[in-house]
């Protein structure tokens, strides 16, 4: 009988075959080839014995243990599996655990990790000596066998003390117990990284010192999708004499950091606007819903990217507007918009100056389908069971804890997240951040978006489209309907509505053409439906639409939403009618042709932005309003920066401009179902 120890190098299963070969040795060369053969005569217990050796490796070489493999003198054919054993007494420093953490992470490395996302590796010690040592570290970082190892070395020192030793669940609740290292973005690309400690250094000597028990953990790192996101902040006035709202710059950016350090992402791709809110103050969560929604209507309809999800962001300065989203729960719809408050509140535990960032975290989570579940006060919606007790990240400490990987931009520090503490952002309760139930639920759901198309066209599914996949896209005979309708001068138009289906009352909110853009949330069934009135005696058509009810319902309230459709309207349409249970409950008629637009200047700057002036022939009507967009790519893409407006004038604002750098403007006056625009010559913002 033999014994080989060292470290799992490589595990693979022969293609097609039920063998598996392990590579283990003290490096990936020497390294000896072993092997574990499932046989078809094998009994039951043969096999469940050998799956389990199996187990223990791949678990050895994710966690980095070194591994004692048993195997007949002569034969590669492994017999038993232990890991080896760590003594203390013979060298009191001994390292315990090498965690690879992004957002939230267990010891076994449960989460998935993702290719380019800040990661830190945590390396947990213990001094079973009676004379305290304060240590640094440096690590070997290797992408495959032949790349020569790069060193890092901590980012800083710590101090182990007897006391505390064999205790690595406990200084996993605090950053300052591990020595911490932030890999390099040249080592968290897409595929594995093999992580071991090259040395341990006394601080106060200088001099390395030996540890045992190592760990060699191989790690994979997966490429993933970015999260695509506009935040758009919402302006309002109030008091006598008014005073203006808006977000700070502090909002919008501690926002994105957050996303990118809590989502399972890699990348942000965002861009920001400022645009005035159409509702008086207090206007409501369900009233910036409806107007974001007709602001990324517009969008999409401009060469937006179909699959950004935009967020309203409203200062709570003047009253607090509690949040809300669109809840997209069975198929990804990045249609789906949110908006909650921000302002400097630290409800007690977030003293980061904003917490507009967990709560925009939470309705960005129901755009991508996360539900409650149902902790601290909120509607159990999740009916998958929550693993974890009380709304938190892990049952025990032993498990899962939270790590904030920090933002060097914004001098936010490492801090770990006890998840005994902490709480899962789908929940009501303080404390907040992803746990790695909805972490991976979140993932799927990019994935899943990812796949979809990044812009809409005749033909094209339709992204918006709800319920059941078939029922996500119009049916042949609605496509063919279009296809011909669309010869005979038919237009597209974005309606936004606002429904409560309990006191069965809507209300149009806004319409808009949007050329080129394909029928969007039209199912086969739906207690609300969209009726288009011809002129005359030809037959009106109705289409049974979507309606994404409020996320934060509770059973006592009335089921408000919001229907954000795509429908078709013919040149001798008079009216759009909404019907909830088969009863009009709003009607849009089209004012006349909008008026002609001559000219958009500049009229003159403050410190905000650029006033601009609209000069029409005549003033705009009921029923009439301009909507405002900016490109800053030539006119590839455009950006709503205002919609529904009545009066001829407007701020470009500053702070969401790019500056620099040439921006164009257009107007739209619209009726609903026509349109007409101008667009301005080039305009160029200098800070
Ligand atoms: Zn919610």
């Amino acid at each position: 009988m033999a014994v080989t120890t060292g470290f799992v190098q490589r595990f693979t299963w022969l293609k097609g075959g039920p063998t598996a070969c392990v590579w283990v040795g003290p490096s990936p060369s020497p390294a000896e080839l072993l092997f574990i053969q499932i046989l078809p005569a094998d009994s039951p217990s043969t096999v469940a014995f050998k799956r389990a050796m199996v187990g223990l490796l791949v678990k050895a070489q994710v966690t980095g243990r070194e591994v004692d493999v048993g195997h007949p003198d002569g034969s590669a054919e492994v017999t038993s599996v232990a890991t080896t054993s760590c003594n203390p007494s013979q060298t009191p420093l001994q390292l315990d655990a090498i965690e690879i953490t992004q957002a939230v992470q267990d010891l076994a490395q449960a989460v998935p990790l993702i290719a380019r996302k800040r990661t830190v590796v945590r390396v947990y010690l213990s001094n079973y000596a009676s004379a305290p040592a304060t240590v640094r570290g440096e690590l070997r970082l290797r992408r495959g066998p032949s790349d020569p190892p790069l060193i890092l070395p901590s980012l800083n020192t710590t101090v182990l003390d007897q006391a505390q030793a064999g205790n690595p669940s406990a200084a996993r609740t605090d950053a300052t117990r591990s020595l911490n290292f932030v890999l390099p973005d040249s080592h968290t690309g897409p595929g594995p990284l093999a992580i071991s400690i090259a040395d341990v250094t006394d601080v106060v000597s200088g001099n390395p010192v030996a540890f045992g028990c190592d760990r060699r953990p191989s790690v994979w790192f997966h490429a993933s999708p970015p999260l695509r996101v506009r935040i758009v902040g919402f302006r309002y006035a109030q008091g006598m004499p008014p005073v203006t709202y808006t977000p700070t710059n502090l909002d919008f950016q501690m926002l994105l950091s957050w996303l990118g350090r809590a989502y399972p992402v890699s990348q942000v791709l965002s861009s920001t606007g400022l645009v005035d809110a159409t509702a008086p103050p207090p206007f409501g969560c369900g009233d910036i819903n409806a107007q974001l929604a007709a602001l990324r209507a517009l969008d999409m309809s401009s060469g937006g990217d179909q699959r950004t999800h935009y967020y309203g962001l409203v200062s709570d300065g003047g009253f607090f507007m509690r949040g809300c989203a669109g809840v997209p729960y069975s198929t990804p719809d990045p249609s789906a918009v949110g908006s909650g408050p921000t302002g400097p509140g630290t409800w007690g535990w977030d003293f980061d100056g904003t917490y507009g960032d967990w709560y925009g975290g939470h309705e960005l989570g129901h755009t991508y389908g996360r539900l409650h579940p149902g902790f601290c006060g909120e509607t159990q919606d999740d009916l998958l069971r929550y693993p974890f007790a009380h709304g938190q990240l892990a049952n025990t400490d032993s498990s899962f804890v939270g790590f904030d990987v920090g933002d060097p931009v914004l001098n936010l520090p490492l801090t770990a997240l006890r998840g005994t503490q902490w709480h899962d952002v789908m929940t009501y309760c303080n404390y907040q951040w992803l746990s790695s139930y909805t972490y991976q639920g979140i993932r799927l759901r990019l994935l899943a978006e990812a796949a979809l198309p990044a812009s809409t066209g005749p033909g094209a599914p339709s992204p918006g489209g709800g319920g059941r996949p078939d029922e996500r896209y119009p049916g042949p005979a609605r496509i063919e309907q279009t296809a011909a309708e669309s010869a005979a001068g038919e237009t597209m138009i974005s309606v936004v509505a606002r429904v409560n289906l309990t006191k069965r009352q809507g209300k149009v909110q806004y319409v808009h053409p949007v050329p080129g853009a394909s029928i969007s949330h039209v199912v086969d069934e739906s207690p609300v439906s969209l009726r288009v009135v011809e002129q005359g005696d030809r037959r009106s058509r109705e289409y049974p639409v979507e309606v994404r009810l409020n996320s934060e319902l509770s059973p006592a309230d009335d089921r408000e939403g919001l229907v954000d459709a795509v429908v078709p309207v013919t040149g001798t349409a008079r009216a759009v009618e909404l019907l909830i249970g088969g009863d009009v409950a709003d009607t849009f008629e089209p004012a006349r042709e909008p008026p002609a637009i001559r000219a958009l200047r500049a009229v003159g700057t403050d410190a905000d932005g650029v006033r601009m002036a609209v000069e029409s022939e005549q003033p705009i009507e009921q029923s009439q309003s301009y909507a405002v967009q900016v490109s800053s790519d030539g006119g590839r893409s455009w950006q709503t920066i205002g919609v529904g407006l009545r009066e001829p004038t407007f701020t470009l604002d500053r702070a969401h401009l790019p500056e620099g750098r040439d921006l164009e403007v257009r107007v739209i006056a619209t009726n609903g179902f026509t349109s007409r625009e101008v667009r301005h010559e080039s305009l160029r913002l200098s800070g």
